[in-house]
């Protein structure tokens, strides 16, 4: 071989050698970075730490008007001040969840709300509801549409209500308030909503959601008795 042809070889594996050299320490430095980003953030929870600092609180109807664009049926608005704003708000934030959106509601009847969780759901997010057992099988409610699609649903049939009225998104935003998830809700009462990603404020709605979601799932045993109510509520109630 001549040695001009040997040198160029040798160039030319050197070249890969030292690309296939970056390519490991970049995708290294990647999965430590990604390691330490995870880390982080489960040292911030456990601390106490507000990571996302979305702290929000949200009126409904004392707003006097609505921006033109509504007029012709759009419901997206930037503007807190519109009737649309804070609605849009709620929706923004289920439009931009991650990794899940978990919902405890009372009554969901607004298709605008039902079209943001099932987008989460097609957007392969872990997706989970519950609803209240007289409200959950009246012919408006949204929950229907979700049984249909085979949407994770639970309810309890009980004398109590279901009452709460929030949303978690990926585990780490909630959103509550007096607001059942109705167009009637969002565009004709006085209602308020919280949103907050504060861990002291979303941790105690974690806790409760998975607390509901165990206790209504069908194949638990346990018999619902008022002595068995009270042992639950004051393990995180001081009453
Ligand atoms: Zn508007």
């Amino acid at each position: 071989m001549p040695i001009y042809v040997k040198d160029a070889a040798l160039a030319v594996g050197g070249a890969v050698g030292i690309a296939s050299l970056i390519y490991v320490l970049r995708e290294a430095l990647v999965r430590a970075k990604t390691d330490f980003d995870k880390w982080k953030t489960e040292l911030d929870k456990e601390l106490g730490i507000d990571r996302i600092k979305l702290n929000k609180s949200l009126a409904f109807g004392i707003q006097t008007r609505s921006c033109d664009v509504h007029v012709a049926g759009a419901v997206k608005c930037k503007d807190l001040e519109c009737s649309y704003g804070p609605l849009s708000f709620m929706l923004d934030i289920i439009d931009q969840a991650k990794k899940s959106v978990d919902i405890c509601i009372y009554i969901i009847t607004a298709q605008v709300f039902a079209d943001a969780i099932i987008d989460a759901k097609n957007r392969g997010l872990r997706v989970r509801i519950i609803g209240d057992s007289d409200m959950s099988f009246s012919a408006q409610s949204s929950i229907n549409t979700f049984r249909q699609l085979e949407f994770p649903v639970r309810q309890r049939m009980s004398n109590y209500i279901m009452h709460h009225k929030f949303i978690l998104v990926d585990d780490e935003i909630v959103m509550n308030g007096s607001l059942n998830f109705t167009m009637t809700g969002a565009l004709g009462n006085w209602e308020n909503v919280i949103v907050s990603s504060h861990p002291e404020i979303v941790q105690p709605f974690l806790v409760e959601f998975q607390t509901l979601w165990e206790e209504f799932d069908p194949n638990n045993p346990i018999t619902e008795t008022d002595v068995y109510r009270h042992n639950r509520r004051t393990k995180t109630h001081d009453i």
